[in-house]
């Protein structure tokens, strides 16, 4: 969705100025430190960031398994502290699915159905529904364990959906899978969140798995949200060292910020050359800057360019080259460059080489 229509739908989940301790006094850990953050409807969210920054906390406290210390969580506009879990409009996929063994497909997916005491009929045909939603028509009679992992991860998902939940939370659903079928339900997890409407609220410490699946992103460390924003905008635009360094590779430089308004600056390198940047939100006015160029936003050239260094390193990789190149004030840089058919890419170690920054590419750090 274009970033206008995505603003006018309506925040499904609101968590506000959320903090959550365990423990008492000088022993308390903050799981959460004063977080917000608004889920919008139909949305595909996910929480991103190294273990124990607080994911799963914060997941917990929405599905009402914890309470917060302060601050409220709001679903479509009401504070729901006072509902317990089962009467939230809510379902948690666990990454353990928590199937019963001794039951079949069907059963499995029937079951929250019938402790809501739904009718015979509407269970069939509800189950019948799921089962084909996450395309898993043909076992419905199978017990759960004689199915595989990524089947028994269907079943979970098709359960937890079942009663019709407005919000479905996922803590890390896909890690117990193998790297091939975690690609292939990336995928189809996408679907079924699109097909159903259903806003999704998946927690995950794996970046690509956030860039590839999610309409936006909030990353976390240490029980506070960083920057929140859809993933090209995590991934171009990253507001400060931590974001930047924990989605994808990147290159960090020292440079002096000559001039700087709204959202745009002009800083110059350490080669005494100028290039414009983007400025991060929230950053202050400051002399000197750290600014950050992704691998494969720069080139390296035999002449020119806006920096320069000594070839260390050309690693090949197939679809492109990463040529580590020492600069002349001793700071690493690497460029990463798509590899034409046959065609090796021209750098040797100990060559010297000149790096291009393509337009647009530079971003000015908040800290
Ligand atoms: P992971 O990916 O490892 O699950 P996470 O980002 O989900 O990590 P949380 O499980 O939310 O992190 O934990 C955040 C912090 O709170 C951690 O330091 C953790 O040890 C602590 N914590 C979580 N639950 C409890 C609890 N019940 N009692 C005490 N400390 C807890």
């Amino acid at each position: 969705p274009k970033p206008e229509e995505a603003e006018q739908k309506r925040v499904a989940v609101e968590a506000r100025s959320i903090v959550k301790a365990f423990g008492q006094g000088s022993n308390a850990i903050r799981a959460l430190d004063n977080v917000s953050v608004a889920i919008r409807e139909n949305e595909f969210f996910t929480l991103l960031g190294p273990s124990g920054c607080g994911k799963t906390t914060l997941l917990r406290l929405i599905a009402g398994f914890e309470y917060p210390t302060e601050g409220a969580i709001l679903l479509y506009g009401d504070d729901i502290a006072g509902l317990p879990p089962f009467k939230r409009p809510v379902n948690t996929v666990f990454q353990s699915y928590a199937l019963f063994p001794h039951l079949t497909v069907s059963e499995n997916v029937a079951f929250g159905l019938e402790m809501l005491g739904r009718s015979k009929d509407e269970i069939k045909s509800r189950v019948a529904a799921m089962l084909k939603l996450v395309h898993m028509e043909e076992l419905g009679n199978r017990r759960t364990d004689q199915i595989s992992g990524g089947q028994a991860q269907r079943v979970a998902l098709a359960r937890a959906l079942a009663p019709g939940p407005k919000v479905l939370l996922l803590d890390e659903p896909l890690s117990a899978l193998d790297y091939k079928l975690r690609k292939e339900m990336q995928i189809e997890l996408k679907r079924m969140q699109s097909e159903t409407g259903i806003t999704f609220i998946f927690v995950t410490h794996d970046q690509e798995e956030a860039l590839t699946m999610s309409d936006r992103i909030a990353v976390m460390s240490k029980g506070r949200i960083l920057q929140v924003g859809s993933p090209w905008d995590i991934y171009d635009k990253p507001a400060d060292r931590f974001v930047a360094d924990f989605i994808g590779e990147t290159n960090f430089l020292t440079a002096a910020v000559v001039d700087i308004a709204n959202s745009r600056a002009t800083v110059r390198l350490s080669s005494g050359k100028e290039i414009p940047a983007t400025v991060a939100e929230g950053m202050q006015p400051k002399h000197e800057a750290t600014i950050v160029v992704r691998p494969e936003h720069a080139r390296a050239v035999k002449k020119g360019g806006q920096l320069s260094g000594t070839v260390e390193n050309v690693v090949y990789f197939g679809t492109d080259t990463h040529i580590h190149i020492r600069l002349e004030d001793g700071s690493p840089f690497t460029v990463r460059q798509q590899n034409a058919r046959s065609e090796f890419c021209g750098f040797e170690i100990g060559d010297p080489a000149g790096i291009e920054i393509a337009a647009d590419a530079a971003q000015v750090l908040r800290d």
